[in-house]
Order: C-alpha cells, then structure tokens, then sequence
C-alpha cells in the first residue's frame, strides 16, 4: 500500500549567510539560518519521507546537538534519508514542495531546484515539481524574516504485493 508524507520547515532569512535551497545555492544578500546549511526545502522533504516510511521526524535522526550534522550539506541528509528508506523496502513515487519567501524571486530558480530534488530522490524530473509562494508582504514570510517549505512524498513498496 502506498504511503503519502508531511513535511514542513522554518529558517529565518539573516545577513551573513548563503541561501541553499534544495541543495542549489542561489546568490542573494540574506540567508538562511541555522545549524546546518538551514537548505529548508531538503529539511522538509526528509521530514515528508520520514512521515511517509512511519519513521518520526529530523531531529530524531539527525539531531542539531550532534557535531556530526553541524554545518551538514543538508543533502547528505537527504540521500541518506532516501537510502535508508529504500534498504527498508520503500521507493519514491513522488515530491511536491511549496517554497514560501517574499524574496528573492524563486520563478527563475524553480528550474534548477527540481532538478536537484529529482537527482538527490533518484527519481526522473516529471516526478518532482516545485512550487513558488511569496507572503503576499504579510506574516513572517511576507516581511522577508523567514522561507518556509512544505512538502508531500508518495512512497510505494518495493514488492507490488497487496
Ligand atoms: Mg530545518
């Protein structure tokens, strides 16, 4: 039986830092903070495959207060996400991510961000789509404080029994 998953994920937008969303890094003044590289759409996208495969939720696998994911390429979370799954006999149907941030403009970066998700999942381009919200200039993404994801994954067993 298929299993469909939730993900959703909060950085706030500073000084200082690169912006790294789905492992592609986008140049632009602010970033994204965090223990990590603070990539909130690969944060969202292991939470969706975590609650898909029944397996709780980042912090539980790679919590920020081990130095082993300080600073972490959030993609190694990713593909070790997806690895992990796959040994316990699941595989990837699909991603939908919805992307929130005032600014910069994502449209012309959507392109380059499925393609990473698609490469990271190990799955073709047309089963991944990305989507590009602003905050309509209300709320903590619509001030520019904050880029938010959400994130759906569609899980199938390996064996089509059942
Ligand atoms: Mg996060």
């Amino acid at each position: 039986m298929a299993r469909v998953g939730l993900g959703h994920d909060t950085h706030r937008l500073v000084e200082g830092r690169p912006l790294i969303l789905g492992g592609v890094r986008i140049e632009h003044p602010r970033g994204l903070l965090g223990h990590s590289d603070a990539d909130v759409v690969c944060h969202a996208v292991v939470d969706a495959i975590l609650g898909a495969a029944g397996l709780g939720d980042i912090g539980d696998h790679y919590p920020d207060t081990d130095p082993q994911w300080r600073g972490a390429d959030s993609t190694r979370l990713l593909t070790d996400v997806v690895e992990r799954v796959r040994k316990l006999g699941w595989s990837i149907v699909n991603c939908d991510v919805i992307i929130h941030a005032q600014e910069p403009k994502l449209t012309p970066h959507k392109p380059a961000i499925r393609a990473s998700l698609a490469r990271l999942l190990g799955v073709e381009l047309a089963s991944v789509n990305v989507k590009a919200k602003t905050g309509e200039h209300v709320g903590p993404v619509g001030r520019g404080e904050a880029v938010v994801c959400e994130a759906v994954v569609l899980l199938n067993p390996l064996t089509t029994e059942g």
